[in-house]
């Protein structure tokens, strides 16, 4: 039973929609299991309403928030700091209220990045990968893949312009060598032999449009490829499935959310995250 009291602190999660999030499901579970008295809601709030929302973060005192689409760009014109990694990554999804200034991050780089190490025992120092996506978690990934040492990034995107930018933006903000490559088996089929990691970052494959073949044709998958897919909605994407059919490694998209909630737990709550009891509220939640 929740006992809420004044003592109680707040967190939330400030986005548009918020119904299918699973933040309040891994966080309440976080706070129940340490007997933290705290509380994590989500927030509906219209785009014309962040600037109060975020407001209201210091002005009921809570101690932080999450952010996400689509606000996580916006949210840094409110903020009175944005920290190096969040710029790099052009977005924050954490914002932490320490004493009447509001911090943004961003967990979801290092998150990906920790799931990666802790789920998988490897990481991408030295690797070279191939990024397929080039939306707003491809930006953040690449950028933090290539801060975490990786030896060269190859991106594949629907949209040929915008995996340039998005190139040049990991490029500037990480200094590792980044090279376009097109969307099509042909051209995926030899970057690939020379890769060690797949990250898949679009939004192809995600509920209700899970049975969509993958981007990447599981016949150019090997054996010496850790395959990331960043959907979590199936548990079990079509790619994450085909790869482990070929004989891959694989990290689900539910690794990094994980993650970056547990990173997020940490800057809030100054303690470590009980990352195995938000892995299991996730999963029992993604069935
Ligand atoms: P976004 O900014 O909207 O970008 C969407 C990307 O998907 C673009 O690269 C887009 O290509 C591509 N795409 C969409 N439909 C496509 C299709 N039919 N064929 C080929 N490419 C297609 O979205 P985002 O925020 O980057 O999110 C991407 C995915 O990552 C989503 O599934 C999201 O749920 C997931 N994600 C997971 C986590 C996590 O914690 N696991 C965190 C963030 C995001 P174009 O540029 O050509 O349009």
């Amino acid at each position: 039973m929740l006992s809420l009291t004044a003592n109680t602190r707040l967190l939330g999660l400030l986005g548009y929609p918020v119904e299918h999030s699973l933040s309040a499901v891994m966080h309440n579970r976080a706070f129940t299991h340490l007997g933290l008295d705290c509380v994590y809601l989500p927030f509906s709030v219209q785009p014309a309403n962040l600037a109060a929302a975020v407001e209201a973060i210091r002005a009921l005192g809570m101690l932080g928030a999450n952010v996400t689409i689509p606000h996580k760009e916006k949210v840094m014109d409110y903020l009175d700091e944005v920290t190096e990694d969040a710029q790099a990554a052009g977005a924050v999804n954490t914002i932490h209220h320490q004493r009447g200034r509001l911090v943004g991050h961003n967990t979801d780089g290092l998150g990906f990045i920790r799931s990666m190490q802790e789920e998988t025992g490897l990481s991408p120092q030295k690797k070279t990968i191939v990024l397929v996506g080039a939306g707003g978690a491809a930006r953040g990934v690449g950028v933090a893949l290539g801060r975490s040492g990786a030896r060269l990034i190859y991106i594949a995107n629907r949209t040929i312009e915008r995996a340039a930018r998005v190139a040049q933006d990991i490029q500037d903000n990480s200094g590792v060598s980044v090279e376009i490559v097109e969307l099509s088996p042909v051209k995926l089929k030899p970057v690939l032999e020379q890769a060690q990691i797949l990250v898949h970052a679009s939004a192809v494959g995600m509920h209700p449009h899970a049975d969509v073949p993958p981007l990447v044709p599981p016949e150019l998958l090997h054996q010496g490829l850790l395959v990331c897919d960043l959907v979590y909605r199936p548990r079990e994407t079509s790619l994450i499935k085909a790869a482990q059919q070929r004989g891959c490694r694989v990290l689900p998209g539910w690794g990094m959310l994980v993650y970056q909630g547990a990173a997020a737990f940490e800057l809030w709550l100054g303690q470590p995250a009980p990352v195995e009891v938000m892995r299991a509220a996730v999963l029992e939640h993604l069935g």
